[in-house]
């Protein structure tokens, strides 16, 4: 697996690499009797533990377990943090995911105390600052999306998806009949179709026309009375706006259907133009990417979720309310989906989300947006020679080349992105959306400096340029990281987690 770690810890030759040295597991290293702590004498008479607790309650001694002083841990895992890639350390391209700094206020916001340690079963009236900024937080988001309520819950875009397709199904359920379809075009995120197939929809896929979208002749022709919702993705995974959208959900309205829109790309409209005017009935925001929460591997994040008025009856609960100048939790409500999350979501990142739109208000909010859009375009624009792109009509906040040109070379995308790395840069998204062969996806985000971008731009040529006159070097890449080329599905299967000793 690291080609440069070797497993004996106290081999004098460890294999270092500029200042990134050989790091052995804590069980292989240390040495008996190293401790990191001392504390005083005891001054009260010492009891065995065995006396004080039931033997199934205490642990028994860990075979090997590494004795080691402060010094040894600190080191160990600030050194393996400087493996790890992070948008704190370099640019993170990474399409689709939004892959925005996040301002460290928003972190200082989220640690006050009064937040951090505020208890979840605290009383409504000693939680009325909480529950005003929840509150207020979905005034925001509400504001700019132009949708008529926020429901804060999902932890995730994807759980957002789930809560919104749930609102959907208990609508039409309460309409008398259920219908069993869900149009979405081929070129929607993994998670959409699993959301839909969770609540018991069937998928019927629309296929994208030639610029990449959505035809409303062809989805005119698919719309039929047993169809529950088309969800689509507006800008699209191809980065770009479905410019038919108003037809699209006259289409579908006209046939008793509702529109549901994967928010994720929200970060190219926003403050812009909004979702609730286009005929949108429900929307997912991720407030990891739009709104600069981090992205944990894999959460915590949030994924609040904004419906029409027409849906408002099936929120989950606790709805938060405003009346009479206090805050409440309103759980009665008996069409309610009912809960999506312990509480109240993720507090802590709502928290954050809160703070970001604060500190930038209206304009800057539309700011982002723009940025946003002129970065990529300017990628887009400078790469045009290099890489070939399948769809060349007017994108906004990403752009998706692919491996075209490099494959008469032997190199292939996922090539492309290993010598990235070398570059140091994260490559950005591949193989996805996966109506492009070959995808690569680049969103650079507004956060990031024209430096950077022709830094960016400046790798990615040069990249082209190997791989015209030395393809074979791109077999070996990246060769200055530590680990190299994983096994990533080995990696994903069978994580090894625990220790043993051999
Ligand atoms: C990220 C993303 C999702 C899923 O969001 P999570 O927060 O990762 O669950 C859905 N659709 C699109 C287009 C995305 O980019």
């Amino acid at each position: 697996m690291n080609k440069n770690t070797s497993s004996q810890a106290n081999d004098s030759s460890v294999s270092v690499r500029g200042l990134v040295f050989n790091e052995p597991l804590l069980f292989e290293m240390g040495s008996p009797g190293r401790t990191a702590h001392s504390l005083p004498k005891c001054d009260v008479p010492e009891v065995e533990l065995e006396a004080l607790l039931p033997a199934e309650e205490i642990r028994d001694q860990i075979e090997n377990f590494p004795e080691l002083t402060e010094l040894d841990v600190v080191r160990h895992f600030t050194r393996l943090s400087q493996w790890n890639f992070s948008i704190d350390t370099n640019f993170y391209p990474l399409g689709s995911c939004t892959m925005k700094y996040n301002p460290k206020i928003n972190n200082e916001l989220a640690a006050l105390p009064g937040f951090a340690h505020h208890h979840p079963y605290t009383p409504e009236v000693l939680s009325q600052g909480s529950l005003q900024l929840m509150f207020e937080l979905q005034e925001y988001l509400k504001e700019i999306s132009g949708m008529d309520h926020v429901c804060l819950q999902p932890a995730a875009g994807a759980h957002g998806e789930l809560a919104g397709m749930l609102m959907i199904h208990a609508y039409h359920a309460a309409k008398g009949t259920q219908r069993k379809k869900i149009l979405l075009p081929d070129s929607a995120h993994g998670t959409n179709p699993a959301s839909a197939a969770l609540c018991g929809y069937s998928i019927t896929q629309i296929p994208s026309d030639g610029r990449g979208l959505i035809d409303p002749k062809k989805l005119e022709a698919m719309m039929d009375e047993d169809t529950a919702a088309i969800m689509l993705t507006n800008p699209n995974t191809l980065g770009m706006f479905e410019t038919d959208i108003l037809k699209i959900t006259e289409i579908v309205h006209k046939k008793g259907g509702l529109v549901y829109c994967d928010g994720a790309n929200l970060n190219a409209v926003m403050g812009e133009t909004k979702m609730g005017n286009m005929g949108i009935d429900v929307l997912h925001f991720n407030l990891h990417k739009t709104f600069s929460t981090p992205h944990g591997g894999g959460g915590p994040g949030a994924g609040p979720v904004g419906i029409t008025n027409q849906l408002e009856p099936f929120l989950p609960v606790p709805v938060i309310e405003h009346t009479k100048g206090q805050y409440r939790l309103n759980t009665d409500r008996p069409q309610s989906i009912g809960k999506m999350k312990a509480f109240f979501g993720n507090f802590g990142i709502l928290l954050r989300a809160y703070a970001y739109i604060r500190s930038l208000g209206p304009e800057g909010i539309k700011k982002v947006a723009q940025m946003a859009v002129l970065n990529a375009n300017y990628i887009k624009a400078s790469l045009t020679n290099d890489y070939h792109l399948p769809y060349s009509g007017p994108s906004l906040h990403e752009c998706v080349f692919n491996d075209k040109h490099q494959l008469k070379n032997k190199v292939s995308t996922m090539d492309i992105a290993k010598m990235l790395i070398d570059y140091g840069f994260h490559p950005p998204t591949v193989y996805f959306p996966l109506i492009v062969k070959g995808a690569l996806m680049i969103e650079p985000t507004e956060t990031e400096s024209k430096e950077t971008i022709d830094q960016f731009i400046a790798a990615m040529k040069e990249i082209a340029r190997r791989a015209k006159e030395d393809p074979e070097s791109f077999h070996d890449a990246p060769s200055l990281p530590v680990v190299s080329r994983p096994d990533e599905t080995a990696a994903a299967r069978y994580p090894r987690l625990r220790w043993k000793p051999a």
